[in-house]
């Protein structure tokens, strides 16, 4: 973890070499250490922290969400790629014999799995939006969410900064396109300023999501053009492409039409979404700092475990 090896590979073997991520034998699945651990739950506490005058609902999902939801919210249209989904064995004793067969020589058993109703969450606000529709009209001033996941993305990778599990923190906020975005203006400024005080260097940027195929380049460069994603980038494992650590995504009203998100009136609501990604900021402050937490700025101590 020196300042010379700014590259994936050596800056993963590292954190192997530390103790801080363990292997499984899948790129982008990591034990975790109780140091790496304890730097997440505490900058969680600080992401809370400085929301909290806000007021938000706090909910906390599981890693896994209702497939239905996923399929009407539009996912497997834009990253098909990234999706998961839970398949199991339903079979009887006869199917399960075969099963066992297959295994046994070596053919591939999952064949003999079915797709269950749960998909696997790409991102914390996803089972959000048909839970809060449920609930009847949006009132006036909005809503305001504070949510966590742990989330799946199929992108296996070296790059221990992409993940297959981790988790995201996200603010939600549902209201008016003014409300919103307003929101999002005031995460981007709170955002900045937190990486700052934990002394890592950072730049915000406009963004675009992989959408998948010929059909997404155009979405990609339509949200680009409009603005509707930013990006929090810090060099983890590269200078020239630093990682996007915190995400500020404005969704106009496609999830308050999707769900018939709407106020007492019958206006649609619009969304945004302010997304942490907790493993990625870990890993820049371990780079950034050093393998050892007792070690690191007595200024940046202070902010994570000062109180
Ligand atoms: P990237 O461009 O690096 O793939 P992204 O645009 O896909 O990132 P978002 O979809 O906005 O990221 O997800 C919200 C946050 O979740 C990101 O800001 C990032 O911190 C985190 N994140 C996304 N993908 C991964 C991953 N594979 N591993 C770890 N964290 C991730
Ligand atoms: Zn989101
Ligand atoms: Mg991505």
């Amino acid at each position: 973890m020196d300042a010379k090896t700014f590259d994936a590979k050596s800056l993963l073997d590292s954190l192997f070499e530390n103790g801080i991520l363990f292997e499984s034998g899948i790129d982008g699945l990591y034990g975790r250490s109780g140091a790496f651990e304890d730097v997440i739950e505490r900058f969680e506490r600080l992401v809370t922290r400085l929301g909290a005058p806000d007021k938000a609902t706090r909910i906390h999902f599981p890693p896994g969400m209702s497939r239905a939801t996923l399929e009407k919210s539009g996912y497997m249209k834009s990253f098909p790629q990234l999706a998961g989904c839970v398949h199991s064995f339903m079979g009887g004793e006869r199917e399960h014999a075969q099963l066992l067969g297959m295994m046994a020589d070596g053919g591939d058993w999952t064949e003999l799995q079915k797709a269950t109703d749960v998909a696997l969450t790409p991102a914390a606000c996803y089972p959000l939006y048909p839970t809060v529709a449920a609930r009847g009209p949006v009132p006036a001033q909005g809503l305001l969410f504070e949510l966590s996941s742990y989330c799946f993305r199929h992108e296996p990778s070296k790059d221990p900064a992409r993940m297959q599990l981790f988790r995201m923190r996200e603010f939600v906020k549902i209201g008016t396109a003014e409300q919103v975005r307003s929101f999002r203006e005031s995460w981007l400024k709170r955002g900045k300023a937190m990486i700052e005080s934990l002394d890592l260097p950072c730049e915000v940027d406009l963004a675009n999501d992989p959408f998948f195929g010929r059909g997404g380049k155009m979405m990609a460069n339509n949200q680009r053009d409009q603005g509707l994603k930013f990006e929090l980038l810090i060099p983890v494992t590269s200078i020239e492409k630093p990682t996007a650590c915190l995400s500020f995504n404005y969704h106009q009203d496609h999830f308050g039409r999707t769900w018939g998100l709407k106020f007492a009136d019958g206006e649609l609501c619009h969304s945004a979404c302010v997304g942490f990604g907790l493993e990625r900021v870990a890993l820049a402050l371990f780079r950034h700092h050093g393998p050892d937490v007792e070690a690191w700025p007595a200024a940046v101590r202070d902010v994570l475990w000062g109180v």
